[in-house]
């Protein structure tokens, strides 16, 4: 039973490389509405950005979480949000993204 997007081999967040540029255009092209399901309002969504301080370009880049299972080694690499007005967090599968990111190249440059 394993998913995409899910391993219980060693993390590599090279391989979850989504720009927020990217992420944008996934929200756009997936997402009907901005409005946050929780509290009604449309005040916009806080994503998290940065992977490595190192780098001094990870702020282009979206944070990957990986959220670990407790009965196994295996995670779910996502993207995480949060509401504006209500700080809902929203987490998207990022390999959703990533393959929205390959079915789509003409959109998804940078
Ligand atoms: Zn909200």
């Amino acid at each position: 039973m394993t998913e995409k997007g899910t391993s219980a081999q060693e993390f590599d967040a090279e391989k979850f490389s989504i720009s927020y540029g990217q992420m944008i255009a996934y929200m756009d092209a997936k997402f009907p509405t901005t409005e946050c399901p929780q509290c009604g309002k449309d005040e916009g969504w806080i994503a998290d950005t940065g992977n490595d301080v190192e780098h001094t370009d990870a702020l282009e880049f979206m944070t990957i979480y990986k959220l670990n299972y407790v009965q196994s080694k295996a995670f779910r690499a996502s993207i995480a949000m949060s509401c504006a007005h209500c700080g809902s967090i929203r987490f998207i599968a990022a390999h959703k993204v990533l393959d929205w990111i390959k079915e789509t190249p003409e959109k998804n440059n940078g």
